[in-house]
């Protein structure tokens, strides 16, 4: 995914984005470690636009993933959403005079830089969607989880061992007060 530099003027550009997430470094790698799998392209809109000294891109995209539950183990399918803002600067090893960006709420704000006629946005745009995978995946807010007991998915519905194990142990450590008195 790349931005010709002298395409981008004071009114903004808008890209649409429909690229297959392999294309995307960071993605792909998330895929081959199989923390995570893609079942569709990374789609939406990037938009730039050329201020002052430096290009402005903001980015609204998704793609479809597929992960493992952290407490049931079942495979789940959720997208992925990323809405970011990335400010490019040539890089001429400027010192750094005006870093008083605006701040932007609710949304990544990067700097980064770029030479040549071209940027590539794939690296930010696969970090991005990176950063949107949940560290504990969860198939729903709701999960039970496995038994600890037998490994029986709890959301199938109750084992039968639920917590006998625990109330055998409380009630041991209760005789065992009990006795030393
Ligand atoms: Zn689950
Ligand atoms: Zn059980």
């Amino acid at each position: 995914m790349k931005l010709q530099v002298d395409h981008i003027k004071e009114t903004p550009t808008l890209v649409p984005i429909d690229q297959p997430a392999e294309q995307f470094p960071v993605l792909a790698s998330l895929q081959a470690d199989t923390v995570c799998s893609f079942t569709g392209p990374v789609s939406g809109t990037v938009s730039a636009v050329k201020e002052y000294d430096h290009l402005r891109v903001t980015g609204d995209l998704s793609v479809p993933a597929r992960m493992e539950c952290s407490r049931c183990l079942t495979s789940f399918g959720m997208a992925l959403k990323a809405r970011f803002t990335v400010i490019y600067r040539r890089d001429v090893s400027i010192p750094s005079a005006d870093e008083a960006e605006t701040e932007l709420d609710e949304q990544a704000l990067v700097s980064a830089t770029y030479s040549g006629d071209n940027i590539d946005l794939s690296p930010e745009i696969g970090e991005q969607l990176a950063m949107e995978l949940p560290l504990k995946p969860l198939c729903s807010e709701g999960c039970r989880g496995l038994c600890q007991t037998c490994g029986a998915d709890l959301n199938q519905g109750q084992c039968g061992c639920d917590s006998r194990d625990f109330s055998l142990t409380f009630s041991a450590l209760k005789d065992f007060k009990v006795q030393q008195r």
